[in-house]
């Protein structure tokens, strides 16, 4: 198995590490409602994609509490 020659001090190990940074999430408003979106996904607030509604948040609660009606509850 490789192993190291020599042992890397806690200055040099720190120095390395000083370039591992975190990358802040591209944040655009969605151009339907304004809500605060990341590329390349689906508006969580509306649904829409590029101009076209691809999730029907109405609808989809509608279906849910369709569906939550047909259950029934035993006492
Ligand atoms: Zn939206």
């Amino acid at each position: 198995m490789a192993h190291p020659k020599s042992r890397i001090s806690k200055q040099r190990k720190r120095k390395r590490r000083t370039h591992y940074k975190i990358a802040a999430p591209h944040v655009l408003s969605c151009s339907n409602c304004g809500a605060p979106t990341l590329r390349h996904r689906i508006c969580e607030a509306c649904g829409s994609y590029r101009g076209r509604t691809i999730l029907n948040k109405a609808e989809a609660v509608e279906e849910f509490d369709n569906t939550i009606d047909d259950v029934e509850v035993e006492d």
